[in-house]
């Protein structure tokens, strides 16, 4: 049933004992012990050898092998810092922070001192930084202040295999960069194996594979499909902490508001259990991990259970290969992940849910057999694996908007998109499209080249239409509110809102309300909070977030800094903001996303004719009656698709804005037209959805019938 026997394995007797060795040692041991214990350790000289006599390398090694925290440290010791510094790119933030603490507690250092990270917005790294970790989109934007990347003299592009838009793109900029410059050093890191493709697309460089250290992990299909997944990992944790031997236990789920209800079930079920029981119950702790997650909190993960006490995570697919926690002998695994997927027809990216890769799926369960045997539970039936799941993630770059993307490299002078040196090429229609909305932007003439303001929304780190807003606002004269606004819609959401308290925040919001914009709703808050001396006790009564706040704050003063230096002059601080101004850049910015009145809190968008709903949270959402146009931030699909952040706008905003979108109709708008042309929109939109669907179901089928074929080969 698709268990590995792992008895039959001669072997196995003293896996379990390197095993029981592993976990004793992480317990007793200093850090530089510690350090040699990894498997990378054992290949440090061969390793470095490699790296000596070529110029890009690929490291193949299993998760948790040493990759992300010994390479960068190796490259110090053996002299790469002298002149230069070692960067490591990760496609995670949350890894990026995380790992740079780790790497500055294993060197002695401060963090922000020799060994630092840098993410969008926030830099901790300084004079002496020698080696910095950052985002993969952090590094791809130095490549705009300098192409050469002269002050790096190795780059490790971690965890290529996840195939980030960033780290696509950048392996693309950084083999020019291996071209022009013989004393820089690329070393490209993969999880699995697939790193066959990144050799090729550098003209066949060496593979490095660091020898796995890991123990065989039974997998346990679900009998039948699994109907409510939370529930039934809910369930597999609890059997497993009363029945199962020692070791702690990893769930994936596939977001936020998923590992919440799964932690808040956890724990009541503990309870009962504890309340009910006449024997003494083992405590369970319980760790929530998600890349929203405050830093402290995440850093929890990492703690050793007391004795006697068992440890449940909690995690979405960042547990996959980015982080590593020690001691895991059990998954569970929900068989689903998050993926941001980029609709072109319908120009806009959704997070949505989907089953996951069975490269992904095996991934997932290798986190059992870290440190002795383990096992893991699929909650999905072994069918459904062979036959739903693709072979292999499909690429981020062949699923995103590629507006950024497209901007820079415009302003790296690559002026043949088409042409990039891709490891996988996007889809031709992504590109096409992303370069039209950009026109539609302003951002490229009719020759496909930048404009002054398309140079301008480079420099800044945001989403292209974020960066309109800014101009506009400049433009308009409301650009302090604007850049307020912007930098509110940088971070999650400051509102707090604890379930038992649900009608009490509820209340406090509304009284930040602008009826006619939850945009002007975020300037309120913000500015309330600073007309506050920008207190903590403030945001606790009002129930908001003030760490998140803080981050704004920073965000900010941040872009406040950039659009100085494009010579963008900031008015001081209006008293009251002029709220029809502000509206019109937001609608300046957003018109794509721009929607038409249809029943009470019910629209359509007014392109695609998708149907979509203010949220109740909404500031329009009370009014007695709705506006008839809004244009949103973006679009949520949760149980309906709600509009994420409303604002009302007037329809000639949206003609002069789109012209090419949208007009104002002279003539009476009969009725009898009027629903003609609503039915038109929703044959249109019901064609479109087929389509779609279809465009799915074929490009699977086409990918399992390549998998076949290479089966059979
Ligand atoms: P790889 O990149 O090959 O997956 P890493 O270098 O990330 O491996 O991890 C090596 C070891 O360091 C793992 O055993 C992991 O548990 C440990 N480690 C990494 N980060 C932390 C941390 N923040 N706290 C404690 N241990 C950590
Ligand atoms: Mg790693």
């Amino acid at each position: 049933d698709g268990e590995i026997d792992f008895k039959e394995d001669a072997k196995f007797a003293q896996h379990m004992k390197d095993g029981e060795a592993a976990s004793e040692f992480a317990k007793s041991k200093t850090i530089s012990q510690q350090r040699q214990f990894l498997p990378i350790y054992s290949v440090r000289d061969d390793l470095l050898q490699v790296i000596r006599e070529n110029q890009v390398i690929v490291v193949v090694g299993e998760t948790g092998s040493g990759k992300t925290t010994q390479l960068t440290q190796y490259l110090h010791e053996e002299g790469y810092t002298v002149n230069g510094i070692v960067g490591c790119t990760q496609p995670r933030r949350v890894a990026a922070m995380s790992v740079a603490k780790r790497v500055s507690e294993e060197m002695e250092t401060e963090l922000g001192d020799k060994v630092g990270y840098a993410i969008r917005f926030e830099d901790v790294t300084g004079p002496n930084t020698i080696i910095k970790y950052m985002t993969d989109g952090v590094l791809m934007r130095e490549t705009l202040r300098d192409s050469d990347l002269d002050k790096y003299r190795v780059v490790v592009m971690d965890e290529a295999h996840e195939r980030s838009l960033n780290t696509d793109v950048l392996l693309g900029i950084l083999k020019t960069v291996v071209a022009r410059r013989r004393d820089f050093k690329l070393i490209v890191t993969s999880a699995t194996l697939d790193a066959q493709k990144f050799r090729n697309f550098f003209g066949s460089a060496p593979i490095f594979e660091i020898p796995g250290r890991t123990f065989p992990v039974s997998i346990r299909y679900s009998k039948t499909p699994c109907e409510d997944y939370v529930e039934a990992a809910v369930k597999e944790a609890i059997t497993i902490h009363i029945t199962g031997t020692q070791g702690d236990i990893l769930i994936f789920m596939t977001g936020q508001d998923e590992i919440e209800a799964a932690c808040y079930a956890l724990s009541e079920r503990m309870e009962q259990i504890i309340s009910t029981s006449v024997k003494e119950v083992p405590k369970l702790l319980i760790l929530p991990i998600y890349s929203q997650l405050p830093a402290d909190l995440q850093a929890k993960i990492f703690q050793k259970a007391e004795d006697g006490a068992r440890k449940c995570v909690v995690a979405t697919n960042i547990a996959e290969t980015s982080l590593t926690v020690d001691g895991i002998s059990y998954v569970i695994d929900t068989g689903y992940g998050k993926m941001k997927v980029y609709n072109p027809k319908m120009g806009m990216d959704a997070l949505q849910v989907f089953p996951i890769s069975q490269t992904a799926a095996s991934q997932r369960a290798g986190r059992a057999g870290r440190t002795k045997p383990g096992t893991c539970y699929r909650l999905y039936t072994e069918n459904a694996y062979l036959n739903e799941m693709l072979p292999n993630p499909v690429p981020e770059i062949q699923r995103t908007n590629l507006g950024y993307v497209v901007l820079l490299l415009k302003s790296l002078q690559v002026d043949k998109i088409l042409d990039f040196d891709f490891v996988d090429p996007p889809p031709k229609d992504n590109i096409l499209h992303s370069m039209y909305q950009l026109w539609v932007l302003g951002a490229l003439n009719n020759e496909g080249r930048l404009t002054d303001q398309g140079w301008k929304m480079v420099e800044l780190p945001l989403d292209p239409p974020l960066a309109k807003m800014l101009l506009m606002g400049e433009k308009l004269g409301c650009l302090d509110e604007v850049l307020t606004i912007v930098s509110m819609l940088s971070v999650p959401s400051v509102f707090f809102r604890p379930k038992d308290r649900a009608e009490e925040s509820d209340a406090a919001r509304e009284k930040f309300s602008f009826p006619e914009s939850d945009h002007l709703t975020l300037y309120n808050v913000y500015q309330q909070w600073e007309r506050h001396q920008y207190r903590g006790d403030w945001c606790d009564d009002h129930f908001l977030q003030v760490k998140e706040l803080r981050k704004v704050r920073e965000v900010r003063s941040q872009l406040l800094e950039i659009l100085k230096t494009l010579k963008v002059k900031v008015p001081l601080t209006s008293y009251w903001p002029d709220t029809d101004k502000v509206r019109q850049a937001i609608c300046s910015a957003y018109f794509q996303n721009a929607a038409r009145l249809k029943g009470v809190g019910e629209y359509v968008n007014c392109r695609t004719g998708m149907p979509c709903y203010l949220h109740p949270s909404s500031a329009l959402y009370g009014m007695g009656c709705n506006p008839e146009y809004v244009v949103y931030h973006e679009l949520v699909l949760t149980r309906k698709e709600y509009m994420q952040c409303a604002t009302a706008v007037e329809p000639q905003w949206l003609a002069e804005s789109g012209p090419m979108f949208y007009y104002v109709k002279e003539s009476d708008n009969s009725m009898l037209e009027h629903k003609k042309r609503q039915k038109g929109e929703k044959t249109a939109m019901q064609a479109e959805m087929e389509n779609l669907r279809r465009a799915g179901a074929e490009a699977e089928k086409a990918s399992k019938q390549k998998e076949r074929e290479k089966r059979s080969k």
